[in-house]
């Protein structure tokens, strides 16, 4: 192998792995974001890379666009507060993210927005009920 490949290929695979983190992240929230529900078009950072924050999963949220940019530096939670579609459970699920307790906050979420879909569990559950009624 060429001495230049072996740079290359060690470029590409940090990037190639970078994107499938991203696209995981996505679909955690079944690319809502975290903050208002609406798709998830990036991804934030809670605690600003400017202040220290890692692109960590623990540290990095799905975002709509608008929540991403209007947050800026700002912290997370402070400027989530005075949001018009703040909402409590919405607060709690992106703590538990931030502690990596990933399955509490996606139950959090499920429960700010009940059309919120974790996985096919719900249809299921969805089906049952129709079975006993
Ligand atoms: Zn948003």
């Amino acid at each position: 192998m060429h001495i230049d490949d072996a740079v290359f290929l060690e470029d590409l695979c940090p990037k190639f792995r970078f994107r499938q983190w991203r696209k995981s992240i996505h679909k955690f929230t079944g690319k809502s974001c975290i903050y208002c529900g609406k798709p998830s078009e990036s991804i934030d950072h809670v605690l600003p890379r400017s202040q220290g924050g890692l692109s960590k999963t623990e540290n990095c949220v799905p975002a709509c666009l608008s929540c991403n940019g209007d947050k800026s530096d700002e912290n997370a939670f402070y400027w989530y507060r005075r949001q018009k579609f703040y909402d409590p459970r919405r607060a709690m699920a992106i703590r538990a993210w931030l502690e990596g307790d990933l399955r509490l906050a996606l139950r959090l979420l499920q429960w700010a927005n009940p059309k919120f879909r974790i996985n096919n569990k719900n249809y299921e559950k969805d089906e049952s009920e129709y079975k006993a009624a």
